[in-house]
């Protein structure tokens, strides 16, 4: 047996084990969301639940961390993307036209739409030099991914990138609550650091399915307070793959609220 190479990996093992707990330790950081965020909103039809939203609205004490929050990998997938927008907002911040909401730059700050009851937190609000505001969306891409869109116009970018398409939609929304008409995607190659920008227009027809949820999310809420009646159970089961995200779930599956 070769006693320093097993020492060797236990030491790697260990100091492995250690940095990886600093990844579980940062998602146990991060407060429980149980407000609706602008991110929780613009996701798949399959993955939107009308229920967790109206229960977390009305009961956020009730909310219990996913498995995402303790997951070392996901956590660390999501401070590496950060890493990228922070970098950006650095840059904005001291070479850039911010936009500043009083003291505070408009550099992933949190918004609030009270018609909507929705939080957002665009990545950057800049202006150009004859003071127009734009809503920026900042993406990492994978080099293959990027490859395949920079090229190309916007409207043909969406058709070869998940991650673009997902940020026209992201930005249209920022310039539906912000009132604003242009916007831009910021796309970075992960790879090599080229980039690409894209200008955009508003467009509401690709936002109105999310508004028409928002509509219909506020209807549901008063149900509840009136009727005290919940939207549809959408998961089948307590552990289905959907409800094990959601942090509702165990509220979701009680009924106890809905017998009192
Ligand atoms: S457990 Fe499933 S059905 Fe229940 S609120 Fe969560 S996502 Fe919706």
């Amino acid at each position: 047996m070769n006693i320093t190479s097993n020492t060797t990996r236990v030491k790697e093992a260990v100091f492995h084990s250690m940095f990886t707990r600093m990844f579980v330790r940062w998602g146990a950081n991060n407060p429980l969301r149980t407000k609706l965020h602008a991110s929780s909103l613009i996701v798949s039809a399959s993955e939107w639940c009308e229920r967790e939203h109206v229960l977390l609205d009305a009961y956020p004490e009730d909310a219990e961390p996913t498995e995402q929050y303790s997951s070392a990998h996901l956590n660390a997938i999501f401070v590496h993307g950060w890493s990228l927008h922070e970098k950006w907002q650095n840059l904005f911040k001291r070479y850039g036209r911010v936009v500043y909401r009083g003291f505070e730059p408009c550099l992933d700050l949190t918004h609030y739409h009270e018609q909507y009851d929705l939080r957002y937190s665009p990545d950057a609000i800049i202006e150009d030099h004859q003071g127009k505001w734009y809503p920026v969306e900042i993406k990492g891409i994978n080099h293959d991914e990027y490859q395949a869109a920079c090229a190309l116009p916007l409207e043909q970018a969406v058709l070869h990138s998940e991650t673009v398409k997902k940020a026209r939609v992201q930005v249209i929304l920022y310039m539906h609550l912000l009132n604003l008409q242009e916007g831009l995607i910021l796309a970075e190659d992960k790879n090599t650091q080229q980039f690409r920008v894209w200008w955009l227009q508003y467009d509401q027809s690709l936002i109105q399915e999310y508004l028409d949820r928002l509509s219909s999310l506020a209807d549901a809420k008063k149900s509840l307070a009136t009727f005290g009646t919940l939207p549809e159970r959408k998961c089948g089961e307590f552990d289905s793959p959907r409800a094990k995200r959601c942090p509702m779930r165990t509220l979701c599956f009680s009924n106890r609220r809905l017998e009192q």
